[in-house]
């Protein structure tokens, strides 16, 4: 990579410190990831290592977030973090930023609004397999919802790509296996998801085509299918919620 090149505002440094030591150290903020400008920008944020910070004293852990635009105009994608801005109370700033940027519109552009770097990832991801990343919201309730019977404390989960596992193998551990007959359905493509626990743990964990289905269903149901507007939208796991909750009542 050439080191020498500068694009304002792209890169900003600042000071982080850390919280069990005191140790004060230096962060690079990315803060554009617009691939026009600088094409490395996907591969960067899906390897993700920038946004994941250590103590370099006492090797404490964290995720960064701070505002950052991802844009692939290729993929028709544009993404805005607003660090721990999240779908329930966060529509103000949704609102704004569709007034911000009005007359930017691309028709069939994809507009997302998101809370840190782990679901700006799983945006990208989903647009590469050409997932409906609303679809992939839905899924997580569940298998949430598992690991909480299970005792787990869950922060939250992010999908991480589609596996297309032989089905004569052992069925992947942590995967919810659905079927329309008694047995279970192995083999078919499986939804990989991150699931962050509140002590920092990730566990691998899954569901088969026929949950993904399952969850595509859902979201016609609840007429929340809508084609792209151009607008910002902001689809996390407390929208999941309140999707299965409505599917309840
Ligand atoms: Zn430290």
């Amino acid at each position: 990579m050439d080191g020498n090149k500068t694009v304002p505002g792209l890169i900003r440094h600042s000071r982080c410190k850390c919280m069990q030591c005191g140790t004060i150290s230096q962060v690079e903020e990315r803060h554009g990831l617009d691939l026009t400008r600088c094409p490395e920008g996907k591969e960067e944020l899906l390897k993700g290592e920038f946004f994941q910070w250590r103590c370099p004293q006492c090797g404490m852990e964290a995720d960064n977030a701070w505002s950052c635009w991802y844009f692939d105009p290729e993929a028709k994608l544009g993404i805005v973090l607003v660090p721990g801005i999240g779908s329930s109370g966060g529509e103000g700033a949704v609102q704004a930023m569709d007034r911000d940027l009005e007359g930017l519109g691309l028709p069939g552009m994809e507009r997302r609004a998101v809370g840190n770097f782990y679901a700006m990832q799983e945006l990208v991801r989903a647009r590469d397999l050409e997932l409906d990343d609303r679809v992939i919201q839905l899924v997580k309730p569940l298998i949430i919802g598992r690991l909480q019977a299970q005792g787990e404390l869950v922060w939250n989960g992010f999908f991480q790509g589609v596996a297309d596992p032989d089905p004569s193998e052992e069925p992947i551990q942590g995967v919810l296996y659905a079927s329309q007959s008694q047995e279970p359905e192995y083999g078919r493509p499986i939804y990989l998801y991150d699931i962050h626990l509140t002590n920092r743990t990730v566990v691998h964990a899954g569901v088969n085509e026929m949950i993904f289905q399952m969850c595509q269903g859902m979201l016609e149901q609840l007429g929340e299918d809508r084609p792209e507007d151009g607008k910002f939208h902001l689809y996390d796991l407390d929208w999941a919620i309140r999707c299965h909750d409505r599917m309840q009542g």
